[in-house]
């Protein structure tokens, strides 16, 4: 592992949540260093007070960085990541306030920050957690402004500073009343995003799986078709095809009912695929015939397969119904020809399918590969 990814997950960690709060504590430290250097410049040209503008430099810095070790450590600590938030924004919103109380000529204009940490707490904050943290700071903001009226007046007349607090405190509310509407469009988005995930994926349950058996369908299997037949048999490795039918499946109708019938289909598509391997797809192909596709496999390794399978169903016993009941079926059992279209080779195990219901039913019968 080099010395680089060690150093990156060493400060944004591997958790998908944590890089995202520290995308967002990045950001406020840019923000935050700008504010700095405008700080500096105030210092430079003598309109705010040296030693408060360096205290608030440093404190806003020294802040900066516990932030960064808080969310860094903040699964460890098990802090939710909305309480470093509003820690996040308390910090600033008084940094704000503070960086007012200094700011002399140009305080008016500091004003504009805090709008913008309220507008970030959109991220990450609940409206009520927003409309809370606005309403601390109008009252911080008036308490320090009504301070500083009466204690320097001279530099902060009370017909200025009234006009600044007012503008401040209704565009501080306003910011958080539309930020929380903003907030509830974000949230119903989402959950419409998740909705519309969860019938997406039940789209595609749908299109691709037999409601009844829970086999593959008939639409999805042509797929596998498709894409077998599109796919370069570098080897010419052997696939085989069966068509499978149960027999005389109308008299179980006729005997136990449409339900009995439908729970004689489901054991069978459960028996059936436990004699199955890995890579082998079973589809219901409709009613009670089923088409199995037995990739990698030559004729005489197929029919072992099959006859297993035709083992297991007959000593399958449906309890619900009647556990003297055996099921079998017949099968037609064919091995694709070179590139032949598919098609082809259902036709030939439709034809062995024929022939295993004509003479007799219950058994497998496999159909040699015409000769090339
Ligand atoms: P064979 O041995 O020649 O195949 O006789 P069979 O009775 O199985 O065949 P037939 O084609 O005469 O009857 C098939 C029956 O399967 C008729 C149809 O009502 C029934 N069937 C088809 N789909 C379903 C289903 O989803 N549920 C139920 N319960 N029956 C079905
Ligand atoms: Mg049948
Ligand atoms: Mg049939």
């Amino acid at each position: 592992m080099s010395l680089r990814t060690d150093l990156t997950r060493l400060f944004i960690g591997e958790d998908r949540q944590l890089q995202r709060l520290l995308a967002y504590w990045a950001a406020t430290c840019a923000f935050y260093a700008v504010c700095m250097v405008l700080m500096l410049l105030q210092i430079q040209n003598g309109t705010a007070d040296r030693a408060a503008a360096t205290a608030l430099i440093w404190f806003g810095s020294t802040s900066v960085v516990a932030c960064y070790l808080l969310i860094r450590a903040s699964k460890a600590l098990r802090v939710p990541p909305a309480r470093l938030a509003v820690l996040q924004a308390f910090v600033a919103l008084g940094c704000n306030v503070a960086a007012y109380a200094i700011s002399g000529p140009i305080r008016g204009a500091s004003l504009m920050v805090l709008l913008v940490v309220l507008v970030f707490c959109t991220f990450s904050l609940r409206p009520r957690q927003t409309l809370a943290l606005c309403a601390s700071t109008i009252c911080a903001l008036g308490i320090t402004i009504a301070w500083m009226v009466i204690h320097d007046p001279l530099r902060y007349p009370a017909s200025i500073e009234v006009i600044h607090f007012g503008l401040a405190a209704s565009s501080l509310l306003a910011v958080a009343l539309l930020t929380g509407e903003m907030s509830k469009l974000r949230s119903g988005l989402k959950r419409q995003k998740e909705e519309l995930l969860v019938a997406v994926a039940t789209i595609r349950t749908l299109a691709t799986v037999d409601e009844l058996t829970s086999l593959a369908n008939r639409r999805h299997m042509n797929e596998v078709l498709g894409a077998e037949e599109r796919r370069e048999r570098g080897g010419g490795e052997p696939v085989c095809i069966a068509l499978l039918d149960i027999d005389f499946f109308k008299s179980v109708n006729d005997r136990y009912g449409h339900a009995g019938g439908d729970a004689v289909l489901r054991t069978f598509a459960a028996t059936a695929r436990e004699a199955l391997r890995g890579g082998d797809v079973l589809a219901r192909w409709g009613g009670e015939e089923f088409l199995l596709l037995l990739p990698n496999t030559a004729l005489a390794e197929a029919t072992p397969v099959l006859d297993r399978m035709a083992e297991r169903v007959r000593a399958m016993r449906i309890g619900e119904l009647d556990r003297e009941l055996t099921v079998t079926f017949s099968a037609g059992l064919a091995e694709r020809h070179g590139d032949e279209p598919f098609a082809d080779t259902i036709s030939r195990a439709d034809r062995a399918l024929y022939i295993a219901k004509a003479s007799g039913r219950n058994q497998v019968i496999p159909i040699e590969t015409p000769a090339a």
